[in-house]
Protein backbone atom coordinates (compact mmCIF):
# COMPACT_ATOMS: atom_id res chain seq x y z
CA UNK A 1 0.00 0.00 0.00
CA UNK A 2 1.27 3.77 -0.82
CA UNK A 3 2.17 5.80 2.24
CA UNK A 4 0.43 8.77 0.07
CA UNK A 5 -3.09 9.87 0.73
CA UNK A 6 -5.40 8.97 -1.63
CA UNK A 7 -6.79 11.83 -3.57
CA UNK A 8 -10.27 13.12 -2.68
CA UNK A 9 -13.14 12.11 -4.30
CA UNK A 10 -15.24 14.54 -6.37
CA UNK A 11 -19.00 14.05 -6.45
CA UNK A 12 -20.14 15.22 -9.25
CA UNK A 13 -24.29 15.80 -10.10
CA UNK A 14 -24.31 13.40 -12.94
CA UNK A 15 -27.85 15.36 -14.70
CA UNK A 16 -25.87 18.54 -14.53
CA UNK A 17 -22.48 17.91 -14.48
CA UNK A 18 -22.01 20.58 -11.41
CA UNK A 19 -19.63 19.72 -8.38
CA UNK A 20 -21.27 18.54 -5.38
CA UNK A 21 -18.92 17.79 -3.03
CA UNK A 22 -15.51 16.96 -2.24
CA UNK A 23 -15.32 13.91 0.48
CA UNK A 24 -12.07 12.26 1.39
CA UNK A 25 -10.54 8.81 0.40
CA UNK A 26 -10.14 7.38 4.06
CA UNK A 27 -8.57 4.37 2.88
CA UNK A 28 -7.43 1.50 4.69
CA UNK A 29 -6.52 4.19 7.57
CA UNK A 30 -10.23 5.17 8.24
CA UNK A 31 -11.54 1.86 7.88
CA UNK A 32 -9.43 0.58 10.43
CA UNK A 33 -10.57 3.24 12.86
CA UNK A 34 -14.39 2.74 12.15
CA UNK A 35 -14.28 -0.95 12.47
CA UNK A 36 -12.20 -0.55 15.39
CA UNK A 37 -14.95 1.92 17.03
CA UNK A 38 -17.47 -0.14 15.64
CA UNK A 39 -16.05 -3.05 17.65
CA UNK A 40 -15.81 -1.32 21.15
CA UNK A 41 -19.64 0.21 20.43
CA UNK A 42 -21.08 -3.60 19.93
CA UNK A 43 -21.53 -5.30 23.56
CA UNK A 44 -23.76 -2.50 24.45
CA UNK A 45 -25.86 -2.38 21.69
CA UNK A 46 -25.88 -6.35 21.82
CA UNK A 47 -27.37 -5.65 25.30
CA UNK A 48 -30.41 -3.04 24.24
CA UNK A 49 -32.37 -6.54 22.62
CA UNK A 50 -34.31 -6.58 19.70
CA UNK A 51 -36.65 -4.32 21.46
CA UNK A 52 -33.93 -1.36 22.19
CA UNK A 53 -32.33 -2.06 18.39
CA UNK A 54 -35.91 -1.78 17.20
CA UNK A 55 -36.65 1.72 19.15
CA UNK A 56 -33.42 3.09 17.76
CA UNK A 57 -34.17 2.57 14.36
CA UNK A 58 -37.76 3.22 14.51
CA UNK A 59 -36.09 7.47 15.84
CA UNK A 60 -33.79 6.87 13.13
CA UNK A 61 -36.67 6.13 10.64
CA UNK A 62 -38.31 9.24 12.01
CA UNK A 63 -35.48 11.80 11.35
CA UNK A 64 -35.23 10.10 8.29
CA UNK A 65 -38.81 11.03 6.96
CA UNK A 66 -38.40 14.43 8.75
CA UNK A 67 -35.13 15.37 6.85
CA UNK A 68 -36.17 18.12 3.86
CA UNK A 69 -32.37 17.35 2.34
CA UNK A 70 -32.21 13.75 2.40
CA UNK A 71 -34.11 13.49 -0.94
CA UNK A 72 -33.07 16.36 -2.59
CA UNK A 73 -29.22 15.02 -2.16
CA UNK A 74 -30.20 11.13 -3.26
CA UNK A 75 -31.49 13.24 -6.56
CA UNK A 76 -28.46 15.20 -7.08
CA UNK A 77 -25.92 12.23 -6.62
CA UNK A 78 -27.94 9.99 -8.57
CA UNK A 79 -29.62 11.89 -11.11
CA UNK A 80 -33.24 9.97 -10.68
CA UNK A 81 -36.27 11.51 -10.29
CA UNK A 82 -37.80 12.47 -7.30
CA UNK A 83 -40.21 10.26 -7.33
CA UNK A 84 -38.28 7.41 -7.26
CA UNK A 85 -35.96 8.58 -4.73
CA UNK A 86 -38.67 9.27 -2.07
CA UNK A 87 -41.28 6.69 -3.37
CA UNK A 88 -38.89 3.95 -3.50
CA UNK A 89 -35.76 4.39 -1.66
CA UNK A 90 -37.29 5.97 1.30
CA UNK A 91 -40.76 4.22 1.31
CA UNK A 92 -38.67 0.91 0.89
CA UNK A 93 -36.31 1.89 3.74
CA UNK A 94 -39.30 2.86 6.35
CA UNK A 95 -41.02 -0.81 5.33
CA UNK A 96 -37.96 -2.52 5.57
CA UNK A 97 -37.55 -1.36 9.46
CA UNK A 98 -40.97 -2.23 10.15
CA UNK A 99 -40.26 -5.69 8.86
CA UNK A 100 -37.22 -6.41 10.04
CA UNK A 101 -37.87 -4.96 13.64
CA UNK A 102 -40.51 -8.11 14.05
CA UNK A 103 -38.37 -10.53 11.93
CA UNK A 104 -35.98 -10.29 14.11
CA UNK A 105 -38.14 -11.43 17.17
CA UNK A 106 -38.24 -14.56 15.43
CA UNK A 107 -34.68 -14.51 13.82
CA UNK A 108 -33.15 -14.44 17.14
CA UNK A 109 -35.84 -16.55 19.34
CA UNK A 110 -33.69 -19.14 21.23
CA UNK A 111 -35.06 -22.59 20.94
CA UNK A 112 -34.74 -25.92 22.29
CA UNK A 113 -34.10 -28.66 20.78
CA UNK A 114 -34.95 -32.46 22.10
CA UNK A 115 -32.46 -35.20 20.78
CA UNK A 116 -34.02 -38.25 20.41
CA UNK A 117 -30.40 -40.13 20.61
CA UNK A 118 -29.25 -38.62 23.90
CA UNK A 119 -32.74 -38.20 25.52
CA UNK A 120 -31.35 -37.03 28.71
CA UNK A 121 -30.03 -33.90 27.09
CA UNK A 122 -31.52 -30.43 25.56
CA UNK A 123 -29.78 -28.41 23.60
CA UNK A 124 -30.61 -24.43 23.58
CA UNK A 125 -29.88 -22.60 20.51
CA UNK A 126 -28.75 -19.02 21.02
CA UNK A 127 -28.37 -16.58 18.16
CA UNK A 128 -25.71 -14.09 18.66
CA UNK A 129 -24.65 -11.58 16.28
CA UNK A 130 -21.39 -11.64 14.26
CA UNK A 131 -19.46 -8.14 16.03
CA UNK A 132 -19.32 -5.69 13.39
CA UNK A 133 -20.65 -6.31 9.68
CA UNK A 134 -19.04 -4.27 6.90
CA UNK A 135 -21.73 -3.15 3.88
CA UNK A 136 -20.06 -2.24 0.55
CA UNK A 137 -22.48 -0.53 -1.68
CA UNK A 138 -23.39 0.15 -4.97
CA UNK A 139 -23.74 3.88 -6.84
CA UNK A 140 -27.31 2.99 -8.29
CA UNK A 141 -29.48 2.80 -5.01
CA UNK A 142 -28.16 5.31 -2.74
CA UNK A 143 -30.30 4.22 0.29
CA UNK A 144 -31.62 0.87 -0.91
CA UNK A 145 -28.75 -0.73 -1.38
CA UNK A 146 -26.45 0.90 0.85
CA UNK A 147 -27.87 2.39 4.24
CA UNK A 148 -30.61 0.14 3.73
CA UNK A 149 -28.97 -3.04 3.59
CA UNK A 150 -27.44 -2.00 6.96
CA UNK A 151 -31.26 -2.64 8.90
CA UNK A 152 -30.88 -6.30 9.21
CA UNK A 153 -27.28 -6.67 10.71
CA UNK A 154 -27.98 -3.35 12.54
CA UNK A 155 -31.51 -5.37 13.98
CA UNK A 156 -30.21 -8.66 14.70
CA UNK A 157 -27.31 -6.75 17.06
CA UNK A 158 -24.36 -5.99 15.20
CA UNK A 159 -22.73 -2.60 14.43
CA UNK A 160 -22.05 -1.69 10.95
CA UNK A 161 -19.75 0.05 9.52
CA UNK A 162 -20.58 1.07 6.21
CA UNK A 163 -18.80 1.65 2.88
CA UNK A 164 -20.98 3.89 0.03
CA UNK A 165 -19.74 3.44 -3.15
CA UNK A 166 -17.44 6.52 -3.99
CA UNK A 167 -19.47 7.32 -6.85
CA UNK A 168 -22.74 8.24 -4.52
CA UNK A 169 -21.64 8.34 -0.97
CA UNK A 170 -23.62 11.67 0.09
CA UNK A 171 -26.75 9.92 0.52
CA UNK A 172 -25.00 7.69 3.40
CA UNK A 173 -22.91 10.46 5.21
CA UNK A 174 -26.37 12.11 5.78
CA UNK A 175 -27.97 8.64 6.88
CA UNK A 176 -25.26 8.63 9.54
CA UNK A 177 -25.41 12.01 10.52
CA UNK A 178 -29.72 11.18 10.86
CA UNK A 179 -28.82 8.43 13.15
CA UNK A 180 -26.24 10.71 15.20
CA UNK A 181 -29.24 13.27 15.17
CA UNK A 182 -31.84 10.70 16.00
CA UNK A 183 -29.73 10.00 19.27
CA UNK A 184 -28.30 7.18 18.72
CA UNK A 185 -24.54 6.02 19.49
CA UNK A 186 -22.75 6.83 16.90
CA UNK A 187 -20.57 4.07 16.46
CA UNK A 188 -23.02 1.83 15.96
CA UNK A 189 -23.21 3.05 12.56
CA UNK A 190 -20.64 4.63 11.17
CA UNK A 191 -19.86 5.44 6.94
CA UNK A 192 -16.99 5.28 5.44
CA UNK A 193 -15.86 6.77 2.39
CA UNK A 194 -13.64 5.91 -0.56
CA UNK A 195 -12.73 3.63 -3.06
CA UNK A 196 -12.88 -0.26 -4.09
CA UNK A 197 -9.17 -0.29 -1.29
CA UNK A 198 -11.54 1.09 1.48
CA UNK A 199 -13.82 -1.19 0.26
CA UNK A 200 -11.23 -4.39 0.41
CA UNK A 201 -9.63 -3.10 3.52
CA UNK A 202 -13.42 -3.70 5.16
CA UNK A 203 -13.82 -6.97 3.92
CA UNK A 204 -10.45 -7.61 6.13
CA UNK A 205 -11.40 -6.52 8.89
CA UNK A 206 -15.13 -7.27 9.24
CA UNK A 207 -16.51 -10.16 10.62
CA UNK A 208 -19.38 -10.63 8.25
CA UNK A 209 -19.81 -8.84 4.51
CA UNK A 210 -22.88 -7.52 2.81
CA UNK A 211 -21.79 -7.15 -0.93
CA UNK A 212 -24.04 -5.33 -3.48
CA UNK A 213 -22.61 -4.98 -6.64
CA UNK A 214 -20.80 -6.00 -10.09
CA UNK A 215 -19.91 -9.71 -10.35
CA UNK A 216 -16.33 -8.83 -10.95
CA UNK A 217 -16.34 -7.53 -7.55
CA UNK A 218 -18.36 -10.23 -5.79
CA UNK A 219 -16.09 -12.55 -6.59
CA UNK A 220 -13.06 -10.94 -5.08
CA UNK A 221 -14.83 -10.24 -2.24
CA UNK A 222 -16.60 -13.52 -1.83
CA UNK A 223 -12.95 -15.42 -2.37
CA UNK A 224 -11.43 -12.90 0.73
CA UNK A 225 -14.48 -13.93 2.97
CA UNK A 226 -14.13 -17.31 1.91
CA UNK A 227 -9.99 -17.22 3.06
CA UNK A 228 -10.88 -15.42 6.35
CA UNK A 229 -14.28 -18.00 6.51
CA UNK A 230 -16.73 -15.34 7.80
CA UNK A 231 -20.01 -14.96 6.65
CA UNK A 232 -20.88 -12.91 2.95
CA UNK A 233 -24.05 -11.99 1.43
CA UNK A 234 -23.18 -11.23 -1.98
CA UNK A 235 -25.86 -9.27 -4.45
CA UNK A 236 -24.57 -9.19 -7.92
CA UNK A 237 -25.64 -8.50 -11.45
CA UNK A 238 -29.00 -9.14 -13.36
CA UNK A 239 -29.73 -10.00 -16.98
CA UNK A 240 -33.65 -10.47 -16.25
CA UNK A 241 -35.92 -12.09 -18.68
CA UNK A 242 -39.46 -10.15 -19.48
CA UNK A 243 -41.42 -13.28 -21.41
CA UNK A 244 -44.72 -12.65 -22.83
CA UNK A 245 -47.05 -16.05 -23.33
CA UNK A 246 -49.71 -15.75 -26.72
CA UNK A 247 -52.33 -15.65 -23.31
CA UNK A 248 -50.78 -12.63 -21.86
CA UNK A 249 -52.85 -9.15 -20.83
CA UNK A 250 -50.99 -7.57 -23.54
CA UNK A 251 -51.58 -3.82 -22.68
CA UNK A 252 -50.86 -4.16 -19.07
CA UNK A 253 -47.79 -6.51 -20.15
CA UNK A 254 -46.09 -3.33 -22.54
CA UNK A 255 -47.23 -1.01 -19.65
CA UNK A 256 -44.69 -3.23 -17.31
CA UNK A 257 -42.07 -3.88 -19.84
CA UNK A 258 -41.79 -0.04 -20.36
CA UNK A 259 -41.34 0.73 -16.54
CA UNK A 260 -38.97 -2.18 -15.50
CA UNK A 261 -37.04 -1.64 -18.63
CA UNK A 262 -36.38 2.43 -18.15
CA UNK A 263 -37.06 3.25 -14.26
CA UNK A 264 -33.83 4.73 -13.48
CA UNK A 265 -32.59 5.29 -16.53
CA UNK A 266 -32.60 0.99 -16.79
CA UNK A 267 -30.38 1.16 -13.88
CA UNK A 268 -31.68 -1.40 -11.76
CA UNK A 269 -30.03 -5.40 -11.15
CA UNK A 270 -33.59 -6.53 -11.48
CA UNK A 271 -34.48 -4.26 -14.47
CA UNK A 272 -35.90 -5.75 -17.39
CA UNK A 273 -32.99 -6.44 -19.17
CA UNK A 274 -34.45 -8.08 -22.67
CA UNK A 275 -37.89 -9.32 -24.03
CA UNK A 276 -38.77 -12.11 -25.55
CA UNK A 277 -42.58 -12.61 -27.09
CA UNK A 278 -44.22 -15.09 -28.94
CA UNK A 279 -44.76 -14.55 -31.75
CA UNK A 280 -48.41 -14.42 -32.26
CA UNK A 281 -49.29 -11.86 -30.51
CA UNK A 282 -45.59 -9.78 -31.60
CA UNK A 283 -47.09 -7.32 -33.80
CA UNK A 284 -49.84 -6.15 -31.26
CA UNK A 285 -47.03 -6.64 -27.89
CA UNK A 286 -44.02 -4.65 -30.04
CA UNK A 287 -47.08 -1.63 -30.83
CA UNK A 288 -48.24 -0.72 -27.68
CA UNK A 289 -44.67 -0.93 -26.15
CA UNK A 290 -43.13 1.12 -29.04
CA UNK A 291 -45.96 3.92 -28.11
CA UNK A 292 -44.97 3.60 -24.75
CA UNK A 293 -41.52 4.22 -24.77
CA UNK A 294 -42.06 7.09 -27.54
CA UNK A 295 -43.64 8.86 -24.98
CA UNK A 296 -41.50 8.67 -21.84
CA UNK A 297 -40.54 12.40 -20.77
CA UNK A 298 -36.83 12.82 -20.13
CA UNK A 299 -35.02 15.64 -18.35
CA UNK A 300 -32.99 16.84 -15.52
CA UNK A 301 -34.57 16.21 -11.96
CA UNK A 302 -35.92 18.85 -9.48
CA UNK A 303 -34.40 17.86 -6.66
CA UNK A 304 -36.53 20.67 -4.59
CA UNK A 305 -40.34 20.06 -6.17
CA UNK A 306 -42.50 16.91 -7.15
CA UNK A 307 -42.13 18.27 -11.19
CA UNK A 308 -42.36 15.33 -12.82
CA UNK A 309 -40.22 13.68 -15.32
CA UNK A 310 -40.29 9.93 -16.11
CA UNK A 311 -35.99 9.53 -16.79
CA UNK A 312 -33.42 11.62 -15.33
CA UNK A 313 -29.66 10.73 -16.06
CA UNK A 314 -27.51 8.06 -15.92
CA UNK A 315 -25.82 8.27 -12.85
CA UNK A 316 -22.35 6.64 -13.76
CA UNK A 317 -20.80 8.17 -17.05
CA UNK A 318 -19.25 4.75 -17.72
CA UNK A 319 -22.86 3.21 -18.44
CA UNK A 320 -22.83 5.67 -21.54
CA UNK A 321 -20.10 3.38 -23.47
CA UNK A 322 -21.74 0.45 -22.31
CA UNK A 323 -25.40 1.35 -24.11
CA UNK A 324 -23.05 2.61 -27.35
CA UNK A 325 -21.43 -0.79 -27.30
CA UNK A 326 -24.32 -2.88 -26.90
CA UNK A 327 -26.38 -0.92 -29.06
CA UNK A 328 -23.92 -0.51 -32.05
CA UNK A 329 -23.58 -4.57 -31.62
CA UNK A 330 -27.61 -5.20 -32.02
CA UNK A 331 -27.53 -2.91 -35.14
CA UNK A 332 -24.42 -4.56 -36.57
CA UNK A 333 -26.27 -7.68 -36.27
CA UNK A 334 -29.39 -6.68 -37.84
CA UNK A 335 -31.63 -5.08 -34.86
CA UNK A 336 -34.21 -2.47 -35.66
CA UNK A 337 -33.75 0.97 -33.75
CA UNK A 338 -37.39 1.98 -32.90
CA UNK A 339 -37.31 4.94 -31.11
CA UNK A 340 -34.13 6.77 -29.31
CA UNK A 341 -30.01 5.69 -29.96
CA UNK A 342 -28.07 8.36 -28.96
CA UNK A 343 -26.82 10.98 -26.62
CA UNK A 344 -29.08 14.03 -25.31
CA UNK A 345 -26.16 16.40 -26.48
CA UNK A 346 -28.79 19.48 -25.42
CA UNK A 347 -28.30 18.73 -21.71
CA UNK A 348 -25.17 19.12 -19.72
CA UNK A 349 -25.73 15.76 -17.88
CA UNK A 350 -25.32 12.25 -18.28
CA UNK A 351 -28.16 11.78 -20.58
CA UNK A 352 -29.15 8.66 -22.96
CA UNK A 353 -32.37 8.59 -24.90
CA UNK A 354 -35.13 6.14 -24.06
CA UNK A 355 -34.01 3.29 -26.87
CA UNK A 356 -36.04 0.67 -27.87
CA UNK A 357 -34.91 -2.46 -30.32
CA UNK A 358 -36.76 -5.24 -31.99
CA UNK A 359 -35.56 -7.84 -33.68
CA UNK A 360 -33.14 -9.12 -31.63
CA UNK A 361 -31.32 -12.57 -31.51
CA UNK A 362 -29.54 -14.27 -28.78
CA UNK A 363 -25.96 -13.78 -29.83
CA UNK A 364 -26.80 -10.08 -29.50
CA UNK A 365 -24.75 -8.59 -26.58
CA UNK A 366 -28.14 -6.57 -25.17
CA UNK A 367 -29.56 -9.97 -25.01
CA UNK A 368 -26.37 -11.72 -23.37
CA UNK A 369 -24.43 -9.23 -21.07
CA UNK A 370 -25.74 -6.55 -18.26
CA UNK A 371 -26.58 -2.90 -20.27
CA UNK A 372 -27.50 -1.32 -16.68
CA UNK A 373 -28.82 1.38 -19.00
CA UNK A 374 -31.78 3.01 -21.10
CA UNK A 375 -31.86 0.84 -23.80
CA UNK A 376 -34.13 -2.45 -24.21
CA UNK A 377 -34.65 -5.17 -27.07
CA UNK A 378 -37.52 -7.57 -27.71
CA UNK A 379 -36.77 -10.82 -29.68
CA UNK A 380 -39.51 -12.73 -30.88
CA UNK A 381 -39.97 -16.93 -29.93
CA UNK A 382 -41.82 -19.15 -31.87
CA UNK A 383 -43.46 -21.23 -28.41
CA UNK A 384 -43.28 -21.00 -24.76
CA UNK A 385 -40.51 -23.68 -25.22
CA UNK A 386 -37.83 -21.59 -27.31
CA UNK A 387 -39.31 -18.38 -24.49
CA UNK A 388 -37.98 -20.85 -21.68
CA UNK A 389 -34.88 -22.09 -23.28
CA UNK A 390 -33.47 -18.63 -23.91
CA UNK A 391 -34.36 -17.33 -21.11
CA UNK A 392 -32.42 -19.55 -19.30
CA UNK A 393 -29.42 -19.28 -21.46
CA UNK A 394 -27.72 -16.78 -19.32
CA UNK A 395 -24.43 -17.03 -16.55
CA UNK A 396 -26.96 -14.90 -14.74
CA UNK A 397 -30.29 -15.40 -12.76
CA UNK A 398 -31.22 -12.57 -10.11
CA UNK A 399 -34.56 -11.73 -11.48
CA UNK A 400 -37.58 -13.09 -14.08
CA UNK A 401 -41.07 -11.58 -15.16
CA UNK A 402 -43.42 -13.53 -17.35
CA UNK A 403 -46.76 -12.33 -18.49
CA UNK A 404 -49.49 -15.07 -19.23
CA UNK A 405 -52.57 -16.46 -17.77
CA UNK A 406 -52.15 -17.78 -14.30
CA UNK A 407 -51.73 -20.80 -14.34
CA UNK A 408 -49.17 -21.13 -17.22
CA UNK A 409 -47.30 -18.36 -15.75
CA UNK A 410 -47.04 -20.57 -12.27
CA UNK A 411 -45.68 -23.04 -14.29
CA UNK A 412 -43.27 -21.29 -16.58
CA UNK A 413 -42.38 -19.33 -13.34
CA UNK A 414 -41.21 -22.83 -12.03
CA UNK A 415 -38.50 -23.95 -14.50
CA UNK A 416 -36.97 -20.54 -14.66
CA UNK A 417 -33.44 -20.30 -13.28
CA UNK A 418 -33.29 -17.49 -11.52
CA UNK A 419 -33.67 -16.72 -7.64
CA UNK A 420 -37.04 -14.74 -8.07
CA UNK A 421 -39.01 -14.44 -10.72
CA UNK A 422 -42.54 -12.52 -10.46
CA UNK A 423 -45.69 -12.95 -12.71
CA UNK A 424 -47.96 -10.57 -14.53
CA UNK A 425 -46.31 -8.10 -12.76
CA UNK A 426 -42.82 -6.47 -12.54
CA UNK A 427 -40.31 -5.26 -10.24
CA UNK A 428 -42.30 -4.77 -6.81
CA UNK A 429 -41.23 -8.16 -5.77
CA UNK A 430 -38.11 -6.65 -5.08
CA UNK A 431 -39.79 -4.39 -2.36
CA UNK A 432 -41.35 -7.31 -1.02
CA UNK A 433 -39.04 -7.39 2.73
CA UNK A 434 -40.77 -10.70 3.36
CA UNK A 435 -39.57 -12.75 1.01
CA UNK A 436 -35.94 -13.49 0.19
CA UNK A 437 -33.94 -11.31 -2.06
CA UNK A 438 -30.86 -13.04 -3.97
CA UNK A 439 -30.32 -14.34 -7.43
CA UNK A 440 -29.08 -17.61 -8.70
CA UNK A 441 -25.80 -18.63 -10.85
CA UNK A 442 -23.30 -15.48 -11.27
CA UNK A 443 -25.73 -13.23 -9.71
CA UNK A 444 -25.18 -14.26 -5.85
CA UNK A 445 -24.63 -15.71 -2.46
CA UNK A 446 -27.04 -15.62 -0.18
CA UNK A 447 -29.91 -13.30 0.05
CA UNK A 448 -31.41 -10.01 1.70
CA UNK A 449 -34.92 -9.69 2.95
CA UNK A 450 -37.50 -11.85 5.00
CA UNK A 451 -36.18 -13.55 8.71
CA UNK A 452 -33.52 -15.56 7.15
CA UNK A 453 -32.14 -11.43 5.98
CA UNK A 454 -31.83 -10.81 9.95
CA UNK A 455 -31.08 -14.70 10.83
CA UNK A 456 -27.94 -14.28 7.91
CA UNK A 457 -25.61 -11.85 10.49
CA UNK A 458 -26.30 -13.96 13.31
CA UNK A 459 -23.96 -16.98 14.63
CA UNK A 460 -26.11 -19.80 16.35
CA UNK A 461 -24.41 -21.25 19.76
CA UNK A 462 -26.06 -24.98 20.71
CA UNK A 463 -25.80 -25.24 24.38
CA UNK A 464 -26.68 -28.72 25.40
CA UNK A 465 -27.46 -29.11 28.94
CA UNK A 466 -28.73 -32.33 31.22
CA UNK A 467 -32.50 -32.92 31.68
CA UNK A 468 -32.67 -32.42 35.59
CA UNK A 469 -34.85 -35.53 36.11
CA UNK A 470 -32.75 -37.92 34.22
CA UNK A 471 -29.50 -37.75 36.11
CA UNK A 472 -29.49 -41.25 37.07
CA UNK A 473 -29.84 -42.60 33.45
CA UNK A 474 -27.09 -39.93 32.40
CA UNK A 475 -24.59 -41.23 34.39
CA UNK A 476 -25.16 -44.83 33.30
CA UNK A 477 -24.80 -43.53 29.87
CA UNK A 478 -21.46 -41.99 30.46
CA UNK A 479 -20.41 -44.73 32.11
CA UNK A 480 -20.83 -46.55 29.11
CA UNK A 481 -19.73 -44.14 26.55
CA UNK A 482 -15.81 -43.53 28.63
CA UNK A 483 -13.00 -45.23 29.00
CA UNK A 484 -11.59 -47.81 29.38
CA UNK A 485 -13.90 -49.45 26.36
CA UNK A 486 -15.05 -52.49 27.24
CA UNK A 487 -16.11 -55.30 24.12
CA UNK A 488 -19.13 -56.36 26.00
CA UNK A 489 -20.40 -52.01 25.10
CA UNK A 490 -19.32 -52.09 21.72
CA UNK A 491 -21.97 -55.49 21.47
CA UNK A 492 -24.37 -53.81 23.53
CA UNK A 493 -24.21 -50.83 21.31
CA UNK A 494 -23.85 -52.81 17.69
CA UNK A 495 -27.40 -54.40 19.23
CA UNK A 496 -29.28 -51.27 20.09
CA UNK A 497 -27.94 -50.06 16.92
CA UNK A 498 -29.24 -52.93 14.87
CA UNK A 499 -32.08 -53.23 16.62
CA UNK A 500 -33.07 -49.63 16.21
CA UNK A 501 -31.91 -48.82 12.53
CA UNK A 502 -32.27 -52.17 10.46
CA UNK A 503 -35.11 -52.16 8.01
CA UNK A 504 -36.43 -48.63 9.13
CA UNK A 505 -38.12 -49.80 12.56
CA UNK A 506 -36.90 -46.42 14.12
CA UNK A 507 -39.33 -44.56 11.48
CA UNK A 508 -41.92 -46.76 12.88
CA UNK A 509 -42.29 -45.49 15.79
CA UNK A 510 -43.69 -42.62 17.34
CA UNK A 511 -42.18 -39.48 16.62
CA UNK A 512 -38.66 -39.47 18.67
CA UNK A 513 -38.93 -36.18 20.58
CA UNK A 514 -36.89 -33.40 18.48
CA UNK A 515 -37.51 -35.16 15.25
CA UNK A 516 -39.64 -32.57 12.96
CA UNK A 517 -42.75 -32.85 11.93
CA UNK A 518 -44.26 -34.39 9.04
P1 LIG B 1 -18.83 -2.30 -8.26
O1 LIG B 1 -18.61 -3.76 -8.04
O2 LIG B 1 -17.94 -1.58 -9.20
O3 LIG B 1 -18.71 -1.51 -6.87
C1 LIG B 1 -19.52 -1.84 -5.77
C2 LIG B 1 -18.80 -1.42 -4.48
O4 LIG B 1 -17.65 -2.24 -4.31
C3 LIG B 1 -18.31 0.03 -4.48
O5 LIG B 1 -18.57 0.58 -3.21
C4 LIG B 1 -16.82 -0.12 -4.70
O6 LIG B 1 -16.04 0.94 -4.17
C5 LIG B 1 -16.54 -1.42 -3.96
N1 LIG B 1 -15.32 -2.13 -4.35
C6 LIG B 1 -14.61 -2.04 -5.51
N2 LIG B 1 -13.57 -2.90 -5.48
C7 LIG B 1 -13.63 -3.55 -4.29
C8 LIG B 1 -12.86 -4.59 -3.69
N3 LIG B 1 -11.80 -5.12 -4.30
N4 LIG B 1 -13.23 -5.03 -2.47
C9 LIG B 1 -14.32 -4.53 -1.85
N5 LIG B 1 -15.08 -3.55 -2.37
C10 LIG B 1 -14.75 -3.07 -3.58
O7 LIG B 1 -20.36 -2.15 -8.65
P2 LIG B 1 -21.14 -0.83 -9.09
O8 LIG B 1 -20.71 -0.46 -10.47
O9 LIG B 1 -21.07 0.17 -8.01
O10 LIG B 1 -22.64 -1.37 -9.13
C11 LIG B 1 -23.30 -1.82 -10.29
C12 LIG B 1 -23.52 -3.31 -10.21
O11 LIG B 1 -24.21 -3.63 -9.01
C13 LIG B 1 -24.39 -3.84 -11.35
O12 LIG B 1 -23.81 -5.02 -11.85
C14 LIG B 1 -25.72 -4.15 -10.66
O13 LIG B 1 -26.47 -5.16 -11.27
C15 LIG B 1 -25.26 -4.55 -9.30
N6 LIG B 1 -26.32 -4.40 -8.32
C16 LIG B 1 -26.86 -5.52 -7.79
C17 LIG B 1 -27.91 -5.42 -6.89
C18 LIG B 1 -28.54 -6.65 -6.27
O14 LIG B 1 -29.24 -6.51 -5.28
N7 LIG B 1 -28.32 -7.84 -6.81
C19 LIG B 1 -28.40 -4.16 -6.52
C20 LIG B 1 -27.82 -3.04 -7.08
C21 LIG B 1 -26.78 -3.16 -7.98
Amino acid sequence: MSDLPASPIRVVAPATSELLAEVPDEGEAGVELAVEAARAAAPAWEALGVAGRGEALKKWRDTILDDPELVPTLVAESGKPRQEAEGIEVLYLCELIRFSIRAARKALREETRHPFLFMTKKTRLVRRPLGVVGVIGPWNFPILNNGADCVGPLVAGNTVVLKPSEVTPLTSLRLAELWRKAGNPPDVFRVVTGRGAAGAALVDRADGVMFTGSVTTGRKVAARAGERLIPCVAELGGKSPFVVLASADLERAAEAAAWSSFIHSGQVCIRTERIYVEERVADRFEELLSERVKALRQGVPDARSDRAHDLGSLTFPHQLEVVEQHLADALAKGARLVSGGKRRTDLAGCFFEPTLLLGARQEMAVMREETFGPLVAVMRVKDAGEALRLANDTHLGLNATVFAAADEAMAFARQLESGMVITNDVLVNGMLVEAPFGGWKASGLGARHGVEGVRAWTRTQAITVRRPLLARVERLIAKLLAFPYDPRVLAVLRRATRLLYRRGLVEKLRRPPGSPRP
